[in-house]
C-alpha cells in the first residue's frame, strides 16, 4: 500500500504466544510497510485473561524484534466506547436469555450430527427476537436483529475485498445468505458488556486501522464486521486473511499447544531467526 498501512496484531492474553501468533504478528508488521504497526490487547473475557500472559506476549514480541507505539490499547479500558456503540445500535437489538441447550432444542435435529453453525456459533433461531431491551435481565446477551439491520441500511448484500484471497474480487454475501449462515450475532456477551465482533469493529476504527490482517479462520467473521461498520457509519478497512500455521498433523495451533509456544523454543536455545525460518518468514 503506497505510504504504508496502519495494521495491528490483536492477541488475547489467555495463554503464551505460539508459532501461529508469531506468524500473524510478523505479517501485520511487514504489511504495515512504512506505515504503523500497532499492538492491541483483546482482554474482554476477564475470566480467561491474565496480566502475566500480557507481559509474556510483549516480551516474546520484543524478542522477535517487533516494536510498537505505547500506550497499547487494551479492550478492558474501552468499555465506555462499546456502551456507546451498543446505544447507537439499540433500535436494532434485543435481549436474549437462551442458553445453548435452548437454542438446540428450538432448532431442527441436525443432519449427520452437526448443528448448523456460522462464525458466531449456532445460528440463532430467533426465539427472543420479539423482546424489548427494557426488559433485559442481568444474564441476558444482546443480539443484533440482522434482518432489521439489512432493512435499515436498505441493503441486499454486503461485500469486502481481501488482498490475500482472490485479490481484486468482491467477497459478497446476500441478505438471505447472511441470515441463513450467520444470523442474529451477539453484540454483548453475558457479563462482558461487549462481544469480540463489536469490540474489534469499534477499536479498528478508533485506532485508524487501514489494513486488518488476521488468520483465515476469521474470514467469515468479516461479513459481520462490515455490517457493523455500515450500521455505525465507520469506513471499511482493507483485509488480508493469511494462512494458518498448522502442526505436523495439519491441525491449527491453539493456545493449549504449549509445545509450540515461542517461550518453549526460546528456552531450548532458538533464536528469533530460527522462529522466522520455522514459519517461512
Ligand atoms: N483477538 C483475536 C485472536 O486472538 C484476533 C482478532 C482479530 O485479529 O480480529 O485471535
Amino acid at each position: 500500500m503506497a505510504g504504508g498501512a496502519v495494521t495491528r496484531f490483536a492477541p488475547s492474553p489467555t495463554g503464551l504466544l505460539h508459532l501461529g501468533h508469531a506468524y500473524a504478528a510478523l505479517v501485520a508488521e511487514s504489511l504495515a510497510g512504512p506505515g504503523r504497526f500497532l499492538l492491541r490487547i483483546e482482554d474482554i473475557d476477564r475470566d480467561r485473561c491474565r496480566p502475566e500472559y500480557e507481559a509474556a506476549i510483549k516480551e516474546d514480541l520484543a524478542w522477535l524484534g517487533l516494536g510498537w507505539p505505547e500506550p497499547v490499547m487494551r479492550q478492558s479500558d474501552r468499555m465506555e466506547a462499546y456502551r456507546k456503540a451498543l446505544r447507537r445500535l439499540a433500535p436494532l437489538t434485543y435481549p436474549c436469555r437462551c442458553r445453548r441447550g435452548d437454542i438446540r432444542a428450538a432448532m431442527s435435529a441436525p443432519q449427520e450430527g452437526a448443528w448448523p453453525a456460522g462464525p458466531d456459533g449456532l445460528i440463532y433461531p430467533g426465539t427472543c427476537r420479539g423482546r424489548s431491551l427494557t426488559d433485559a435481565g442481568p444474564d441476558d446477551v444482546i443480539r443484533l436483529d440482522a434482518a432489521r439491520a439489512f432493512d435499515a441500511l436498505d441493503l441486499d448484500s454486503i461485500a469486502f475485498q481481501d488482498q490475500a484471497i482472490m485479490p481484486g474480487h468482491d467477497h459478497a454475501l446476500t441478505r438471505d445468505q447472511f441470515l441463513e449462515g450467520i444470523g442474529d450475532v451477539i453484540l454483548s456477551r453475558r457479563g462482558m458488556g461487549t462481544s469480540y465482533h463489536l469490540a474489534v469493529v469499534v477499536d479498528d476504527a478508533a485506532q485508524g486501522i487501514t489494513l486488518v490482517t488476521r488468520g483465515k479462520d476469521l474470514f467469515d467473521s468479516t461479513y459481520i464486521h462490515v455490517l457493523l461498520q455500515k450500521l455505525l457509519q465507520l469506513s471499511t478497512p482493507f483485509y488480508h486473511h493469511h494462512r494458518l500455521i498448522r502442526d505436523d498433523a495439519g491441525k491449527r495451533l491453539a493456545k493449549r499447544d504449549d509445545a509450540r509456544a515461542i517461550r518453549h523454543y526460546r528456552d531450548d536455545g532458538a533464536t528469533p531467526q530460527d522462529i522466522r525460518s520455522m514459519i517461512g518468514f
